[in-house]
């Protein structure tokens, strides 16, 4: 905060909270704010209703639980003093912001982000036991998937996405973020909702999902999120040859993510061995973004990203190439950058795995 010439730090909903005081605050109107002045002691201002939720940590935090009759935001304001700039929690609601922008009219104003992302971005090795403890659960659902478990011709897409969620839950999930099946044409649409499309032998499936996973009783959790291309029945060798880039694509991004590559240079490698095949076009979002205690954060592996990879930095390699109104395929890891090289979490079959039922 001094370095970056930050008087008081405001986080509320989001991750920025949990990851600082292990605490997730409700996403409801009533305001749960902790405020950390540079000069002073962090003070998280709740609704009295919920202080019993909060993990008491006194020697990182007080607590100010605040009554129905009070206006939380006064309460926010006289803790904050008069900071002449302040950083608050990029997903604070806008209402919450208006209003101490009334109660701190001389303040400037910049995101949370700007300090807690590169400070999430680096994962500990707690952190990374989390995410490694999640790809795992994850992996086990791809596996099952693979290995015809999970049957796919007849069904549609929203009962196999149901399917699969019910297994990341089994397979130690407290919650499911997304289980994206887009088969045959919708395979070319990279945010796909599964639909009542049946599915057909002979068709491509593309299973993106993830959840969040906890690994002790009240921490917070930590996420998985990858993609397996399956086939229903022997692929085309048209479909094979455009996978097969694919696939050396991903395989160059994740080899490439070594600590002190910028991260555009990471989404140039990837990206370049899929122009070079000519689907460059056909290659129509970023290379991965960042995970952690959210599914998508810091770093973004884009082009205009020039934050050198550090080791600790957890992100997606999950390029793909979508052909508008026939098919598309997509193939993601979690990988963890570290000194000794990059290490992809998932390890289930990279392969266009064959499912005849
Ligand atoms: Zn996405
Ligand atoms: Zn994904
Ligand atoms: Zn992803």
């Amino acid at each position: 905060m001094a370095a970056q010439g930050v008087d008081v730090l405001m986080v509320s909903v989001g991750a920025d909270l949990p990851y600082l005081i292990g605490y997730e605050a409700m996403p409801l109107p009533r305001l749960t704010m902790l405020v950390l002045p540079r000069d002073a002691e962090a003070t998280l201002v709740i609704p009295r209703l919920e202080v019993a939720r909060v993990v008491e940590r006194p020697d990182c935090f007080s607590i100010r639980g605040w009554e129905e009759t009070e206006d939380p935001i006064a309460i926010v304001a006289q803790l904050a003093g008069r900071p002449g700039t302040a950083a608050i929690g990029d997903q604070t609601w806008a209402r919450h912001l208006v209003d101490l922008m009334g109660f701190l009219p001389s303040t400037h104003w910049r995101r949370s982000v700007e300090l807690v992302g590169p400070l999430r971005a680096r994962k500990d090795a707690a952190e990374i036991a989390a995410l490694q403890t999640a790809a795992a659960a994850a992996d086990r659902v791809a596996r099952q998937l693979q290995g015809g478990e999970i049957p796919l011709i007849g069904r549609t897409e929203s009962e196999v996405s149901e399917d699969l969620s019910r297994r990341l839950l089994a397979e130690g999930h407290a919650h499911v973020n997304f289980a994206i099946v887009a088969a045959g044409e919708n395979a070319a649409s990279p945010h796909h909702h599964a639909s009542e499309r049946v599915i057909r032998a002979g068709e491509v499936v593309l299973c993106d999902f993830g959840g969040t996973l906890s690994v002790a009783e009240g921490e917070p959790g930590y996420c998985s999120d990858m993609t397996r291309m399956i086939f229903t029945g022997e692929p085309p060798a048209e479909f094979r040859e455009l996978y097969d880039v694919l696939f050396a694509a991903q395989a160059t991004g994740v080899a490439s993510a070594t600590v002190g590559t910028a991260a555009q240079d990471v989404d140039r490698a990837t990206r370049k061995v899929i122009a070079d095949a000519g689907y460059g076009a056909q290659f129509i979002h970023r290379t991965g973004h960042g995970i952690g205690l959210f599914e998508h954060e810091d770093p973004y592996i884009v082009e205009g990203n020039e934050v050198l990879l550090e080791a600790g930095h957890a992100f997606s390699i999950e390029p793909g190439i979508y052909i508008e109104g026939r098919w598309g395929a997509r193939l993601e890891d979690i990988v963890v950058a570290t000194d000794d090289g990059p290490v992809a979490l998932n390890t289930a079959d990279h392969s266009l795995v064959v499912v005849e039922a």
